[in-house]
C-alpha cells in the first residue's frame, strides 16, 4: 500500500486534531513517505531523507528526522476481531507497556471502546522498543493520548474538537416499514434505533404506521472543517400517525419530552443496588493520586458490598459490552439510548449477555473483587455523551415533566423546531 491516500488522511487528522504539530504541517506536506507492510495489517511509515533542495528553509538537517517532525512510528487501522495485545505483539512492544497503558485507562476505559476503522498511532523508542506515546483516534473530532512519564506510567489526555454543529431537517413518509422509510429519507441506523427506542411506549413501530403517515426530524450534526465526525443528536421528532401527532423534543437538561413537556424516558434509579449500600468512595474528577500527586480521576461511585451482592441496572437499556479487564475486572456497559451509558466494574459473575435488553432494576451481575481492588466493591459510572459525570448529582431523567420554571423556554423551543419542520413539508 503506497502512502498517498494514507498520508493525505494523516495530514487531515493532524491538521485538525493536534495543534502541536500544526506548525510542522509545512514539513509533512513535503515529506515523502513510503509505507512498508510489516505484516498483513500493520504499516510502518518510513519517511525518506529530506534534501536541503526540497526544504530550503531548513538550515539544520537534523530537524528533518522522523522524531522531530513528530510523525508516529506506526499507524494501524483497527479491524473487526482485533485485540490490542496482538497488535502490540506484531509491533514488538512489550506487554508491560500495554498493561501500564491499561492501568492508566482504568479510569477511562477508552481502549475498550475501539471500533473497526478507528486509528491507532504509536511512537516507539526505536532501540528499546518502548512505547513513548499512543494515540487512539476515534474520528476527526475525538482522540485520546497516552504519554509515557519518567516513572514509566502513562498520562492520559482527552482531545475533543467542538467544531460546528449544523442543524438539518429530514422529512419522509411511510412506504413499507418505518426503518426502511426513515433510511430512504436520509436518517441513519442510529437515528432509527434512537427514535424507536424513545417512542416505543407511544407507537408500536411494526404495527401502528400506515402508508402515507409522515415523520419529521430536526437533527444536529457535528462537522470539523466541513467533514462530518459521525456524531449527531436528534433535537425534535414529529410523527403523524393517521391524524394523531406524536412528538419528542430535546430539552436543555439533555432529556426528551413530548410537546406538553411530559417526559418520554423512563426514569433512572440513582444507585445500582437493591438496598441502600455504603458509598466508600465518591466521584472525583480531580482526585490526586496519594503517592504520585498526579491527577488520577475517580470517575465513578464505589459501594462497599460483600462479594455476591446483586448489581442492578439503573435504567432500561441494551448490554453493549462485557469485558474482563486486568484492572477494571469483569465489567458491563449498558447503553440507555439518548446519550446515556452506565458501567459496572469488579464483578464476580455476569448474569447477562451482550446484546440483551434489560430493564431498570434488573439483576445484571453479582459484585466481586475482580481486577485490581483493595477490597470487594461495586464501581458504578454514569456517562452522558461519553463523558463520566457524578451519578449521584447528575440531571438524569427522574422527573416526569419539564420543571415549571423552564416551561416557557421549552415552549419557545418547541415552536422554533415546529417552524423548521413545517418549512420542509
Ligand atoms: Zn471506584
Amino acid at each position: 500500500m503506497i502512502s498517498g491516500f494514507m498520508y493525505e488522511k494523516k495530514n487531515k487528522i493532524f491538521s485538525r486534531l493536534s495543534t502541536s504539530v500544526l506548525s510542522l504541517m509545512g514539513l509533512s506536506l513535503v515529506t515523502v513517505a513510503i509505507s512498508v507492510n510489516l505484516s498483513q495489517d500493520v504499516t510502518h511509515i518510513v519517511p525518506l531523507n529530506l534534501s536541503d533542495a526540497v526544504l530550503p528553509s531548513l538550515s539544520t538537517p537534523k530537524l528533518a528526522t522522523e522524531k522531530q517532525i513528530n510523525l508516529p512510528d506506526y499507524e494501524y487501522t483497527v479491524q473487526l476481531g482485533d485485540s490490542l495485545s496482538q497488535i502490540f505483539i506484531k509491533l514488538g512492544i512489550s506487554y508491560d507497556d500495554l498493561l501500564s497503558v491499561m492501568e492508566t485507562d482504568l479510569n477511562h476505559l477508552r481502549i475498550d471502546t475501539l471500533q473497526p476503522n478507528n486509528i491507532l498511532q504509536f511512537w516507539v523508542d526505536g532501540s528499546k522498543k518502548r512505547l513513548d506515546k499512543l494515540e487512539l483516534i476515534f474520528n476527526v473530532a475525538q482522540k485520546v493520548v497516552y504519554r509515557r512519564l519518567h516513572d514509566d506510567s502513562y498520562e492520559f489526555t482527552d482531545v475533543n474538537i467542538i467544531g460546528e454543529w449544523i442543524q438539518n431537517v429530514t422529512v419522509g413518509s411511510i412506504e413499507g416499514s418505518f426503518s426502511v422509510s426513515a433510511l430512504n429519507a436520509g436518517l441513519s441506523y442510529n437515528d432509527v434505533h434512537s427514535i424507536t427506542n424513545l417512542l416505543k411506549n407511544k407507537i408500536n413501530f411494526s404495527r401502528d404506521l400506515r402508508v402515507g403517515d409522515k415523520f419529521e426530524v430536526v437533527h444536529s450534526e457535528q462537522f470539523i472543517a466541513g467533514q462530518t465526525s459521525g456524531q449527531s443528536e436528534m433535537q425534535a421528532i414529529r410523527i403523524q400517525r393517521h391524524g394523531v401527532l406524536i412528538t419528542a423534543y430535546l430539552h436543555t437538561d439533555g432529556n426528551y419530552y413530548d410537546k406538553y413537556g411530559d417526559s418520554l424516558q423512563r426514569a433512572f434509579q440513582r444507585h445500582p443496588t437493591i438496598g441502600k449500600e455504603h458509598i466508600s468512595s465518591g466521584f472525583n474528577a480531580k482526585r490526586k493520586h496519594p503517592v504520585t500527586g498526579r491527577i488520577s480521576p475517580h470517575n465513578g461511585t464505589d459501594y462497599a458490598v460483600q462479594i455476591g451482592t446483586p448489581v442492578i441496572s439503573t435504567g432500561d437499556g441494551v448490554i453493549v459490552m462485557i469485558r474482563d479487564h486486568p484492572y477494571a475486572g469483569k465489567y458491563i456497559v449498558i447503553d440507555h439510548g439518548n446519550q446515556y451509558r452506565t458501567r459496572y466494574l469488579h464483578n464476580s459473575k455476569i448474569l447477562v449477555r451482550k446484546g440483551q435488553r434489560v430493564i431498570r432494576g434488573q439483576r445484571i451481575a453479582l459484585s466481586g473483587r475482580s481486577g485490581r481492588v483493595t477490597g470487594p466493591h461495586i464501581h458504578y459510572e454514569l456517562l452522558i455523551r461519553g463523558k463520566a459525570v457524578n451519578a449521584m448529582t447528575a440531571k438524569i431523567p427522574m422527573a416526569t415533566s419539564v420543571p415549571r420554571t423552564e416551561r416557557s423556554a421549552f415552549a419557545k423551543a418547541v415552536t422554533m423546531y415546529d417552524k423548521m419542520m413545517f418549512a420542509k413539508l
